[in-house]
């Protein structure tokens, strides 16, 4: 999937932006609602280590999905949990590849 540099979520466009690395904490994803931004990193350090390793497309996908859904939980006062969040991005992720959904 190629992850879009623009998304509309609700009524707002966010910007994606692409940083080498977004902290040293390990985030790999961040979104702000404020800013309609959401910031995604091409690398993380590896967990045994701590080699810079590209991230794989898959975690790039996963990370996507998870920054759009806080996004809506903000929007949209849900108030999902981070474990919500982590298990309808992985959730999403696999029935739309598995049954290669298009939606347009
Ligand atoms: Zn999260």
């Amino acid at each position: 999937m190629r992850i879009p540099d623009r998304i509309k979520i609700g009524c707002n466009e966010f910007t994606v932006e692409w940083r080498d690395e977004l902290d040293a904490a390990g985030n790999i994803g961040l979104s702000s609602v404020s800013l309609n931004k959401i910031y995604m990193a091409r690398r993380t350090k590896d967990s045994v280590g701590g080699v810079v390793v590209e991230m794989p497309e898959p975690v790039l996908v996963d990370t996507f999905l998870h920054e759009v859904l806080h996004s809506l939980s903000c929007l949209y006062g849900l108030k999902l949990k981070e474990r919500q969040i982590e298990g309808l991005a992985g959730g999403l992720m696999q029935v739309i590849r598995d049954n290669a959904l298009d939606f347009r």
